[in-house]
């Protein structure tokens, strides 16, 4: 691999990684040499994923579970890991959740948890994280953001909303923080086929309005993020600020 895009030496966290895409993202990034830290809320589904990971990347793979929508507990978690792993170099916003449900059925505390778990969240983490990059003069921070950041649809308004803010959030945190040697950027994934959209592939309408709607003709892959991510990650960003990069096969340049 170029030197540009090696992460060797590299300490990496990546939320929300003990499945789906986060696990992808830890595995990809342990891949160009980071020592990851996985984060989940299960402990016992975060340990099965760190010790497989461990099999692949012996001696540079650790967990900790801890809620990121719990203030003290980010702060818990994130000074475990600058004190007994090393400091942290990148982290990936990856956790968040979904709800479903038309927006006049939707009750007030469930808009509060999508917007805590997808927004809240990256900034609670966001800012642990950056005190100590900040005092190092370096970092990298990418939200895993979603077309939902750009595109709404019916049934999903927290998400579109936390998703959208999260946007946002790049771009503030890229204000305050660009210039301390830190890069905030958001990764903004199109439908990915996943254990969880197995459901969504299997349905015949669904799976033929996707593959319509995307000029590349298919769904997504979790190695689809990972190049994007790896480069984000790496030295080979380091003039790349603030930006929202969709990885849609072209779904958000065309209606
Ligand atoms: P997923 O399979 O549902 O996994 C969610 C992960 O987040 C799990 O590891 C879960 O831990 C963790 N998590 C949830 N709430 C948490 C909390 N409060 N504290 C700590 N960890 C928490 O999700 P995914 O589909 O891979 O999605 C990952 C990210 O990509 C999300 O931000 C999502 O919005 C975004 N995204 C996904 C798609 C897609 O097609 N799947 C498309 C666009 C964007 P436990 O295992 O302990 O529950």
């Amino acid at each position: 691999m170029s030197g540009l895009f090696d992460l060797t030496g590299r300490v990496a966290l990546v939320t929300g990684s003990s499945r789906g895409i986060g696990n992808a993202l830890a595995r990809g990034l342990a891949g160009a040499g980071a020592t990851v830290v996985l984060n989940g809320l299960s402990g016992q589904r975060l340990s099965d994923a760190a010790a497989l990971l461990e099999g692949e990347f012996p001696g540079r793979v650790f967990s900790r579970a801890f809620d990121v929508t719990d203030a003290r507990a980010v702060a818990g978690g994130v000074g475990w890991i600058n004190d007994e792993v090393g400091p942290l170099d990148i982290l990936v916003n990856n956790a968040g959740v979904q709800h479903r449900v038309p927006m006049l059925e939707l009750a007030v505390e469930d808009w509060e948890r999508v917007l805590a778990g997808d927004l809240t969240s990256a900034f609670l983490v966001g800012r642990e994280a950056a005190r100590g990059m900040i005092g190092r003069g370096r970092g990298k921070i990418i939200n895993i953001g979603s077309v939902q950041a750009e595109l709404a649809r019916p049934t999903i308004a927290p998400y579109v909303a936390a998703k959208g803010g999260l946007r946002n959030l790049t771009r503030a945190m890229t204000a305050e923080w660009a210039g301390s040697g830190l890069q905030i950027n958001s990764v903004a994934p199109g439908y990915i086929h996943t254990e969880m959209t197995q459901n969504l592939v299997d349905d015949e309408a669904f799976n033929g309005w996707i593959l319509g709607r995307t000029p590349a003709a298919r769904w997504g892959t979790v190695e689809d993020l990972v190049g994007p991510v790896v480069w984000l990650a790496s030295d080979g960003a380091n003039f790349v600020n603030g930006q929202t990069i969709f990885i849609d096969g072209g779904m958000t340049v065309v209606v």
